[in-house]
């Protein structure tokens, strides 16, 4: 009913490769101004449910609309930023620039940058600063650690102004001891510029403080809700969901957990 004021509605999405289900009878809806971790064990639809959403495979049963538009009618795929999980995997020595690489998102005609508009060239520093890599505007993209590399790529898709930006486990060659810096910048997209942000990741443990809604995918949805409820789930439940037994994630369930701890 609220899909005009949902960026993102999944309607009963059912999906295989073969002839078992990969996701069954998935619904969910994400808000404008949200920011959705969704979870869940390997092997779980994850990333088939962002290819879906993406239009990178054909919906067999159930629908999605984008932007209150049915996927198979919507055109403004500009709104749609992603960076898939190999982003960062650039090799020492690729030639080009943070900078190069950034710019290379503007849709426009690439190559010639000295002829790049002033308005364009200015994009393109903002997009870099607001991953906080200006000081490594110049320097070649392969000089950069795993975690830059992938800031680059958020830039770059950054740089056409998307609405929604789609990342799948960016976190995965991110040093650990970055990985909070990381989402305090992932934070920043969605606070300070309203980007909507999802994201698959497994580190949603650390930081249900920049998320808003989480969702537990194992074939079937098996949580979706903000992020109060989804901290109100005992970690048991969460073992028993990456476990084989991922029934006992129901909203039921989870309200007998209900507690008072709110502290000044
Ligand atoms: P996740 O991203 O959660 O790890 P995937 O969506 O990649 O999960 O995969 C879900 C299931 O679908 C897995 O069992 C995987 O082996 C299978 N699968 C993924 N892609 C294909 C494909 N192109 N052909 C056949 N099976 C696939």
């Amino acid at each position: 009913m609220n899909s005009n004021s949902s960026i993102i509605n999944i309607d009963h999405v059912s999906y295989r490769y073969e002839k078992e289900n990969v996701l069954e009878d998935v619904s969910l809806s994400i808000p404008k101004g949200a920011f959705l971790g969704i979870v869940g064990p390997n092997g779980s639809g994850k990333s088939t449910l962002l290819k879906l959403i993406l239009g990178l495979l054909k919906l067999q049963k159930g629908g999605i609309s984008l932007f209150g538009q049915d996927i198979n009618k919507f055109k403004e795929w500009h709104k749609i930023g992603f960076v898939s999980q190999k982003a960062n995997s650039f090799n020492t020595g690729f030639p080009a620039t943070v900078y190069e690489v950034v710019a290379s998102g503007l849709t426009k005609k690439l190559g010639l940058f000295k002829f790049m508009a002033k308005q364009d060239q200015q994009k393109v520093h903002e997009a870099i600063k607001s991953v906080d890599l200006t000081k490594f505007t110049n320097q070649n993209i392969g000089e950069l650690s795993g975690g830059q590399q992938q800031r680059v790529f958020i830039a770059r898709a950054l740089v056409s102004d998307p609405e929604l930006l789609i990342l799948d486990e960016p976190t995965v060659g991110v040093d650990a001891q970055n990985v909070q810096s990381f989402y305090e910048m992932l934070g920043n997209l969605n606070q300070k510029m309203g980007i909507t942000l999802l994201l698959v990741t497994h580190d949603i443990g650390t930081i249900t403080d920049k998320v808003t809604h989480v969702a537990c995918l194992n074939k079937h949805l098996h949580f979706h809700g903000n992020t109060d409820e989804f901290e109100q789930l005992k970690l048991n439940d969460m073992s028993d969901f990456y476990g084989h037994d991922v029934h006992v994630l129901t909203h039921d369930h989870h309200h007998h957990h209900h507690h008072g701890g709110t502290s000044q």
